[in-house]
């Protein structure tokens, strides 16, 4: 019997939880820290530079990404957006913690603050 070796593709796929959509989450990953790296072609008037010199995107006083149109709850440069921004999984691991975090903020009536700083 031939028994194919489990792969790092295999193994994240099992930690995604695929019931966890986009479409319905307050957009959580976009409050954390997103750092803009030499090959992303970000506008600067979208980023800040932090005290440490890295160049990242900047945030409302709530913490959210100022990418993120709040209208419709997406982000407003969805094809340029940051390489990191790109290998946030849906659903992964980290997904789900910041989601269970953000929950967790709101049912205990906590205010949003900057995050990561
Ligand atoms: S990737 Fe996860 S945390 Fe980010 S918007 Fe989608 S469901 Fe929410
Ligand atoms: S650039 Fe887009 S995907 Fe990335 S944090 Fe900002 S709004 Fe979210």
């Amino acid at each position: 019997m031939n028994i194919a070796p489990v792969t790092a593709d295999d193994a994240f796929a099992e930690s995604v939880d695929p019931s966890v959509s986009c479409s319905s989450c307050d957009a959580v990953c976009c409050r954390l820290t997103v750092v803009v790296m030499p090959e992303d072609r970000i506008p600067r008037h979208l980023t800040t530079d932090t005290a440490q010199g890295l160049e990242v995107m900047a945030r409302d006083e709530e913490g959210w990404c100022v990418a993120v149109d709040h209208a419709r709850m997406c982000c407003s440069i969805y094809e340029q957006r940051p390489a990191i921004c790109r290998k946030f999984a849906m659903g992964s691991p980290y997904c789900r913690d910041e989601r269970a975090t953000y929950r967790e903020q709101m049912l205990r009536g906590i205010p949003l603050v900057l995050r990561d700083e």
